[in-house]
């Protein structure tokens, strides 16, 4: 696995509503959590045809219009990371491919 997508460290900073990836290239990805939550990959938000593209990266510029308190994440064994969120979905599984692609600060 490239450095690139290998992620070293997952934070869910709840005070500053971000989801941070910290990658053994040194990068560090920032994705608000309401985005994230809008660009969940499973079929049930996103609909069959649409879970495998990449989300709309407007999805992150939009103003968050829900504060996430007990959101948290685990890992999906080696391919991603699963947020279980404050309203107890969690069918998305982000994969380090996706959540690298989906950065939009590189
Ligand atoms: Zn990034
Ligand atoms: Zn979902």
């Amino acid at each position: 696995m490239s450095p690139r997508l290998t992620c070293t460290r997952i934070v869910v900073d709840r005070t500053a509503q971000l989801f941070e990836v910290y990658w053994a290239d040194k990068h560090t990805c920032r994705f608000p959590l309401d985005g994230l939550k809008r660009a969940c990959p499973c079929a049930d938000c996103q609909g069959h045809e649409k879970m495998h593209l990449l989300p709309d990266p407007a999805l992150f510029k939009v103003p968050a219009l829900m504060k996430w308190t007990k959101v948290r994440a685990e890992l999906a064994g080696s391919v991603g990371v699963r947020l279980i969120w404050d309203d107890g979905h969690s069918s998305g599984i982000y994969t380090w491919e996706r959540l690298r692609a989906m950065c939009t600060c590189d």
